[in-house]
């Protein structure tokens, strides 16, 4: 089946046309600006493609200088959205491309000129499309699968582009621009229809899977402090407690600050709220690797420990409320102390639940409330239940 050029630039109008107003539509409910670089991307080539139709009425700077050179703005444009979507920050000498094809006009008409112009339009967009795709390579910061599979189709996108440059340079009569012949443009049409929904398709999925996943990483934090929430903790907890044996004890802290209320009377709701995010720095500054920590509400804070034994959980009880004592009485001057109480449950079988285990750690911390608070209530339920009840120092 002969595939005919205007029938496919037809094709590629609509295309583009619908993968603009698709990608358009993506912005107004995601809100991230590199979809709306990559919808004018797609409205430049629905535009260019349209200019280049009129080719065949014998308009040629129109239909291919102009033409093309818009193909080149709307990879220009899926370049800065790749850019900002990876907060990539692009050197001048990228801007140099509008320099380059306006040097065009200069190359005189005959005989070489349509090589020339195919040349320089396949180099121009292969490597703002290689860039982009290059751009979106693992490096560090994580990157979605819908990420992983824009740079995919980008780098075969460019690749082809790069292929295309290097028939400009093989001698041989395989193109007229200006004729609208030749495989090169055949070929390059069909691929065009296909680059057009690959491309538009991963777009949308890059920004879809990160607010996918700034959603879930939302809803897992506390927002004061972002330290997991209790749901989230609950999702995490069963490998550590399923973990542990007689041979790898776990632990469950339960951390509450004490006479936290005179902080929020005395010095104001913001103040309590910053000492409740220095609390949670000085967790996450002392926190073991493999622990888990979160807030459970309030002034409340939970660790849970796997492969630990007393006399670690003793030495994380004073990293923590020594430095948090010592911020308190030189930061704030209340009637009574602002320390930390902790309850502390140590235990070398799977606990029936975490909310039994929080439960258990409750009554230990409230017997250190009891006990005079500033100190951590170990109750030891190794081996055999209720061995030891050991007040902190
Ligand atoms: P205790 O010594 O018995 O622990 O008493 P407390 O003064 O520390 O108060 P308690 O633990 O019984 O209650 C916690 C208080 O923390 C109650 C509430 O006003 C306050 N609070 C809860 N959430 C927040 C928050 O996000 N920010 C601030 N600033 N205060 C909070
Ligand atoms: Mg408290």
């Amino acid at each position: 089946m002969a595939l005919d050029p205007l029938t496919l630039l037809t094709l590629s109008i609509a295309l583009a046309a619908a993968a603009a107003l698709y990608l358009a539509i993506e912005w107004r409910s995601v809100r991230e600006p590199s979809l709306l670089y990559w919808s004018a991307g797609f409205a430049t080539i629905s535009v260019g493609s349209t200019l280049a139709l009129l080719r065949s009425s014998g308009l040629l700077l129109i239909g291919i200088w102009f033409a093309n050179g818009l193909l080149v703005v709307a990879h220009w444009l899926f370049l800065l959205g790749v850019a900002r979507f990876t907060q990539a920050r692009l050197s001048r000498g990228w801007y140099l491309t509008f320099v380059i094809w306006p040097a065009l006009l200069l190359i005189p008409s005959e005989p070489s000129w349509s090589r020339i112009m195919l040349l320089a339009n396949s180099l121009l967009v292969a490597v703002l499309t290689l860039k982009a795709s290059w751009l979106l390579r693992p490096h560090g910061k994580s990157l979605s699968v819908g990420a992983v599979q824009l740079r995919y189709v980008l780098l075969i996108h460019g690749l082809f582009y790069l292929a295309k440059a290097l028939t400009a340079v093989i001698p041989g009569e395989l193109i007229d621009l200006a004729a609208f012949r030749g495989e090169i443009i055949q070929i390059s049409l069909v691929e065009g229809s296909m680059a057009i929904m690959l491309i538009a398709l991963s777009m949308t999925g890059t920004e879809r899977y990160r607010r996918e996943k700034n959603i879930a990483r939302l809803a897992a934090r506390d927002p004061l402090t972002a330290l997991y929430n209790r749901r989230a903790l609950e999702v995490r907890a069963p490998p550590l407690l399923n973990g542990v044996s007689p041979t790898q004890a776990g632990a469950l802290l339960l951390i509450d600050i004490d006479n936290f209320k005179l902080i929020n009377d005395l010095f104001g709701h913001t103040a309590g709220d910053r000492l409740l995010v220095t609390l949670s720095e000085i967790i996450r500054a002392v926190l073991p690797k493999g622990a888990l920590a979160a807030r459970l509400g309030g002034d409340e804070f939970v660790i849970l420990l796997s492969n630990t034994s007393t006399e670690s959980i003793e030495a994380l009880g004073r990293a923590l409320r020594d430095p948090f004592y010592l911020l308190t009485s030189q930061t704030f001057a209340t009637p009574q102390a602002v320390t930390l109480s902790i309850g502390a449950e140590l235990f070398d079988r799977p606990p029936a639940s975490l909310s039994q285990l929080i439960e258990l750690g409750d009554a230990a911390l409230y017997a250190s409330k009891r006990g005079g608070r500033n100190s951590l209530r170990l109750v030891d339920r190794t081996q055999s239940e209720m061995r030891s009840e050991r007040p902190g120092h």
